[in-house]
Order: structure tokens, then sequence, then C-alpha cells
């Protein structure tokens, strides 16, 4: 019954992503916030995107320019290609990934290393290096 999840991780939304974006589960791993946040992109939950930055980066978040950007594009298809950190034991990761965007009609490849910590056990998202 479920749709495929945006992340295009081939698993169902409600398998995949769903849980985390309804607050149900937190993303046990940096890797699996970020493809959340990618189907949070690509499902326009601004809130989402907001509560899983990092403290000292939300406050510089303009929620109605991230929400019309949510607007403006359409997220294509998702790649990790590299996760390091980000275990058990880790208070850092970070997170390589080709997002397939399309803005304005144009298709657009994404490269970003993300990084990602701990914040009071959940992992968020702090910056990257794009492209
Ligand atoms: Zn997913």
């Amino acid at each position: 019954m479920s749709r495929p999840c945006p992340c295009t991780s081939k698993k169902t939304f409600d398998k995949c992503c769903e849980p985390y974006l309804s607050g149900k589960k937190q993303p046990e791993t940096p890797e699996k916030l970020m493809r959340s946040r990618f189907s949070a992109y690509a499902t326009r939950k601004v809130d989402y995107l907001i509560h899983t930055t990092a403290e000292e980066e939300r406050g510089k978040i303009d929620r109605e320019e991230l929400e019309s950007y949510c607007r403006t594009i359409s997220c294509i298809s998702l790649k990790v290609v590299k996760a390091e950190g980000g275990g058990p034991e880790d208070e850092t990761g970070t997170v390589l990934f080709y997002a397939s965007l399309q803005l304005n009609g144009k298709r657009m490849l994404h490269k970003e290393l993300s990084r990602f910590k701990r914040e009071e056990g959940r992992w968020v998202y702090v910056d990257g290096d794009t492209n």
C-alpha cells in the first residue's frame, strides 16, 4: 500500500524515512538522518529540516526561504557515496552524497559532504561542503 520512499532507497516510505519524519523514531545513524532529510525536502517537511539542524545553525535558517526552496526543487534521487563515523560510540559523522535535483526545469547534481553530530544523543545536521 505504501509508496516508495522519496529517498530512493527502494524501500517503502513507511519502512524507511516516514517514521523519522513523523517523529515515531530517531535516525540511528547520520546516513539515516541524511536520507530522512532528503525525504523531508521531497515532501516539504520544513519543520523536520529545522528540527534536525544543529542548534548553532538553526537560528540562521530563514523558514520562508527554506519553504520556497522546497517548493522550487524536485528531489529526483539520492545516492549515498560514503558514510564515515556515526557509529554507536561516535559523537560525529560525515556523509558524502549525490542528490539529483530538478530546479526550474533543469536537472542538477548536488554533491555534498555533510557533517553531523550528536545533540543530547540524537543526530543533527551541522553543515556541509558542496560540489
Ligand atoms: Zn527513505
